[in-house]
């Protein structure tokens, strides 16, 4: 076998249909779409579609309480109202992040403290996050990023020790797993998002599309007065003796959930344990192929989280040592010259280095170097955060695979071995 990259010009080591031959039932999802549309329930929220999907969605992933909402960022916000932020208080979040997280609790004026990554998990640091803890840390926030799950038995433990709130960004963490639990279970408060379509999307994606999950009743009561404008029943469904006295316009904000997304979103629910069970067999069936191969290895995962990289891919680091000097942006190219989907970590969600926390933006917000509650900002700059800034340096993704054509894994396989092996042909290039 003719064993040149195919960067080179050698042939390619994958010909099998990359693409996932999993279809969502688009029939179905129509069927519910039209039942809605003929019954014209397309606007409400604490009955019919909206409360029988959070009702399930509860059941799920087996905890008490769940909010509908229009997107993951809406009840991100929701989360950091329930929590109680505001001006002076500061929430730490990973610096591997993502705006859309945390611009809530931005725009109540609280501060934003970020946190470094692991280098092999890829997740935050809970031995960093312990270290910027001060009296004024009001939240964690940290990110199940593409569906693996932080160090839970840090996390939560730190949390109710410093009397801090933990909001769980579990954008991507649907079904994931700690210890046999699933994520919105067990810690404080957690959110996900319904965003994309699938394959590809949030793994419960519905176009649009939020949910916050709790076992604790105030938060919760807190989460949706803050977002449940017009909720049926709402005043009756409220315990709480302050809360009681609003009217059912609450706190203002309207970001519940549009019904024929969660219409949607209900069908990717009832698939989402065969997709996660799928996934995760291929997944383990490809690992054990690239077990032997030097350099390249799978992101480190927790011994107690199960999860499934259904949005985002899989994660691998790069061992520029053992390729040579390879880095993984050389890996990737190699890779995708062989036919394999790659993708890279890329800067986008580096956030101490976006311009609001490097530049000077003057008459953005207000005077001088303040966001959007008039509080000053923290100052950021490259060098703050090594490891995250390293992410695109060391690491890559490629997508995984529910149902792959045949042979695919093990040319995909192939093709990691491959490169692998060429490691110093493809660093000596430059
Ligand atoms: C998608 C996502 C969200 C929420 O996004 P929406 O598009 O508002 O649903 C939050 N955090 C992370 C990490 C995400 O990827």
């Amino acid at each position: 076998m003719d064993n040149k990259l195919a960067l080179h010009g050698g042939p390619r080591a994958v010909t099998a249909g990359v693409a996932d031959r999993w279809r969502r039932p688009i029939e179905e999802e129509k069927r519910a779409i039209g039942a809605l549309l003929e019954s014209g329930e397309i606007s409400l929220s604490g009955k019919g579609m909206p409360k029988r999907f959070e009702e399930e969605f509860a059941d799920y992933i087996g905890c008490r309480y769940v909010l509908a909402t229009s997107h993951g960022h809406t009840a991100l916000a929701s989360a950091f109202f329930a929590a109680g932020i505001g001006p002076g208080d500061e929430f730490i979040h990973p610096a591997y992040g993502y705006i859309g997280s945390y611009v809530g609790a931005l725009h109540m004026g609280a501060t934003p403290v970020f946190c470094e990554s692991h280098p092999e998990y890829l997740l935050a640091d809970p031995d960093d996050i312990e270290k910027r803890i001060t009296p004024r840390t009001k939240v964690i926030n940290p990110i199940h990023r593409f569906g693996r799950v932080c160090d839970m038995d840090r996390l939560l433990p730190m949390c109710e020790k410093h009397g801090i709130v933990l909001i769980e960004d579990a954008a991507h963490a649907h079904g994931s797993e700690w210890g046999g639990r699933r994520i919105g279970s067990f810690g404080h408060i957690a959110c996900f998002s319904c965003q994309g379509v699938l394959p590809g999307g949030k793994p419960v994606a519905a176009g649009e599309g939020g949910i916050v999950a709790t076992n604790d009743r105030e938060l919760y009561e807190r989460a949706l007065i803050y977002c449940h404008l017009h909720r049926s029943g709402v005043l009756d469904e409220l315990e709480n003796p302050v809360y009681r006295q609003l009217d059912n316009q609450l706190l203002g904000w309207k970001w519940r959930a549009h019904p024929l997304a969660l219409a949607i979103a209900q069908i990717a629910l009832r698939n989402l344990s065969e997709r996660i069970d799928r996934f995760s067999r291929v997944r383990e069936e490809f690992y054990g192929k690239i077990a032997a191969v030097r350099g390249i290895e799978p992101v480190r995962r927790y011994e107690k989280s199960k999860g499934a990289e259904l949005f985002g891919g899989l994660q691998f680091l790069v061992d520029a040592k053992a390729l040579g000097g390879a880095t993984a942006a050389e890996v990737a190219a190699a890779l995708r010259a062989e036919g394999v989907t790659t993708a890279t970590n890329e800067a986008r969600h580096i956030e101490h280095l976006r311009a609001i926390y490097t530049k000077d933006l003057p008459g953005l917000w207000g005077k001088g170097h303040v966001g959007p509650a008039d509080r000053p900002l923290p100052r950021y700059k490259r060098g703050d955060f090594p490891v995250t800034e390293s992410v695109a340096a060391i690491s890559f993704r490629i997508s995984g695979w529910i149902d792959p054509a045949p042979g695919l894994i093990d040319q995909v396989a192939c093709a990691f071995a491959k490169v692998a092996e060429h490691g110093e042909e493809l660093a000596a290039r430059d």
